[in-house]
């Protein structure tokens, strides 16, 4: 995956995973929303990867094609 910087310091965002309890990760479903998600290369599904700013703990989430 890119290298993901954090907006407010700069330094590169670890990787985290991101999990809601029950499956082996969150994901969106992107088939309703060809409009907006179509654009960007995603089909059906993509999954969540999350990144973690280790300076001031700002997560963020970014879609990934599975
Ligand atoms: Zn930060």
């Amino acid at each position: 995956m890119k290298q993901r910087r954090c907006p407010d310091c700069g330094v590169t965002m670890e990787p985290v995973p991101v999990r809601d309890g029950e499956s082996m990760g969150l994901s969106i479903a992107t088939g309703e929303r060809e409009g907006l998600l179509g654009k960007l290369g995603f089909k059906n599904r993509a999954k969540l990867q999350g990144v973690c700013c280790p300076e001031c703990q700002l997560v963020r989430l970014y879609a990934e094609e599975e």
